[in-house]
């Protein structure tokens, strides 16, 4: 099975990286797939190029086997729409393969304001990570969508190439890319929160604001 994890990742922190690492485990496959946006349609631009984070984001999984980086929304450029990257993948891997993409709670909650949303699940499983915050509304278009397309073990993911739903509980950190940029931006150490490798670029780039006088 082919598992992508998009995201802005600005920048990639320890709550991506190790969200990764426990859906590799707990799904049995060889490999997570993680992807940069370019343009994220529904939400700010970001303060970084995509080309920055994307760089960020390959210190990050460097050396590590089970994470990859794929770079197509940022080679595709314009406004990154997952409909558009599940069909490249899946005209590369052809019909049989399963496919699948991660998403947040969070996000999953607007799902039905993403380009070509109803296309998904005919292209690709949806992994539901449970986040904490609101959840998702009862009666909701993506609330109907996972209770009628629910899976309830990552063993039917497998047996078939998409239309899956999982719902998926696991150990997530409390780190969030807004928390690390406000760090860095009122002069205070993000360390620990992200892999040094990668606070070390943002300081040797001056990216978000690192070793500029503080803006108060
Ligand atoms: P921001 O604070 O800028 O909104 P973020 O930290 O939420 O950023 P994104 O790049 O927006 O990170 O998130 C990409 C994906 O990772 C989303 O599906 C989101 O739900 C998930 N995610 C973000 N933070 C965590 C975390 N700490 N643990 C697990 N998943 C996370």
């Amino acid at each position: 099975m082919h598992v992508i994890y998009g995201g802005t990742f600005d920048p990639v922190h320890h709550g991506h990286l190790r969200l990764a690492v426990e859906l590799k485990e707990r799904l049995g496959v060889s490999g997570i797939a993680m992807v940069p946006c370019h343009i994220p349609p529904h939400r700010e631009a970001p303060g970084t190029s995509s080309a920055q984070r994307l760089r960020l984001l390959e210190l990050a999984v460097s050396g590590e086997p089970g994470l990859h980086v794929d770079d197509r929304e940022v080679v595709r450029g314009g406004a990154s729409f997952t409909a558009d990257t599940l069909r490249q993948l899946r005209a590369t891997l052809g019909e049989r393969e399963p496919l699948a993409m991660v998403v947040g709670t969070d996000a999953f909650a607007g799902f039905d304001r993403w380009r070509d949303w109803q296309a998904i699940p005919d292209l690709a499983h949806i992994i539901v990570i449970d986040r904490p915050g609101p959840g998702l509304p009862p009666d909701s278009a993506p609330a109907r969508l996972l209770a009628e397309r629910r899976v309830a073990s990552v063993a039917e993911l497998h047996r078939r190439p998409s239309g899956g739903c999982l719902w998926l509980d696991l150990p997530l950190l409390d780190i969030s890319a807004t928390g690390i940029r406000e760090r860095i931006r009122t002069g205070r150490s993000p360390r620990y929160l992200l892999p040094d490798v990668v606070w070390e670029a943002i300081r040797r780039d001056g990216l978000y604001g690192a070793g500029q006088p503080l803006r108060r």
